[in-house]
């Protein structure tokens, strides 16, 4: 789930209130590029009796582009894993300004401020930028913004600087944590899974909101053929803004059993994901 902390609508505290009241036992927060939200959200499922495990959605280079990877049981107090995303973070930044420069070509006037505004402190995103164009009165909604300007392949568009998957499976590691890759949807082929397997991945986010009945079939079958665990999400960013395709709330059913799981193999009494 996001968070305040990048481009969710509620803040870390919310989240995990939001979830007690949607009866869930646990959630992991996975903020873009950053895990300011997590000692806050923590604290929360202290007080709410929730489980909240410390996670981060990374943005990595893909043969089609740009690929998601999920980070679990991620340290606060690793100096490499807090520089690596702050580099993320300075480049969403620089991406955002670009972003900015290119609307003002095409006759859209945002000021960056508005965009800072959006994001209040938090790792800036594409939303953030959909949020002020409305604001300006350059479109409709924020579906609106995206279609007409910063979608990909829209005019107005900034790719950000996107570390190898390999790079993100060594920091993660390196801290501890466990790496699953998020919401591959229609390219989460046999041989691109087995391609991330060699790389380093331990786990396939097979629930999601995007993912139908058919195709989570189709990953389950390949994460178990080749041992890797199981990982699952509503992707939740906040209720809902029109024209978002993230899920609600509890809406995805993730056994406890996957996370006792990741639990095991990250603590090494699991030694391979397949035993
Ligand atoms: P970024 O990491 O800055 O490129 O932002 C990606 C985020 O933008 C995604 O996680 C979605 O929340 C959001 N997003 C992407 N495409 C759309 C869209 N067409 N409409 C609304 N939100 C979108
Ligand atoms: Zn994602």
């Amino acid at each position: 789930m996001h968070s305040t902390a990048s481009d969710g609508s509620i803040t870390p505290e919310g989240v995990v209130r939001r979830a007690r009241a949607a009866g869930l036992h646990g959630i992991a927060l996975t903020d873009h590029d950053t895990l300011a939200g997590v000692p806050e959200a923590v604290a929360a499922g202290e007080r709410y009796e929730i489980r909240v495990v410390a996670g981060c959605e990374f943005s990595v280079a893909a043969p089609w582009g740009e690929m998601h990877v999920l980070g679990y049981f991620l340290p606060l107090e690793s100096a490499e894993l807090d520089s690596f995303l702050e580099r993320c973070r300075a480049d969403r930044l620089r991406r955002a300004r670009e972003m900015v420069q290119r609307l003002h070509t095409l006759g859209i006037d945002v000021p960056f401020e508005t965009v800072l505004e959006q994001s209040a402190g938090g790792a800036v995103g594409r939303p953030h930028v959909a949020r002020a164009i409305v604001r300006h009165g350059g479109a409709r909604d924020t579906s609106d913004a995206f279609d007409r300007f910063i979608g990909r392949d829209r005019p107005a568009f900034v790719e950000k600087a996107l570390p190898s998957f390999r790079a993100v499976v060594d920091v993660v590691h390196a801290a501890g944590g466990v790496v699953s890759v998020a919401h591959l949807k229609e390219r989460g082929t046999r041989a691109v899974i087995e391609g991330l397997k060699d790389e380093g991945l331990d786990a396939v986010e097979t629930r999601h909101p995007s993912h139908d009945p058919d195709l989570r079939a189709r990953l389950t079958d390949i994460a178990l053929e080749l041992g890797l665990l199981r990982t699952g999400g509503s992707d939740w960013h906040g209720d809902p803004e029109p024209g978002s395709s993230h899920g609600t709330i509890g809406s995805q059913q993730v056994p406890r059993e996957w996370l006792d799981r990741l639990d095991a193999f990250r603590t090494g009494s699991l030694n391979t994901a397949a035993s």
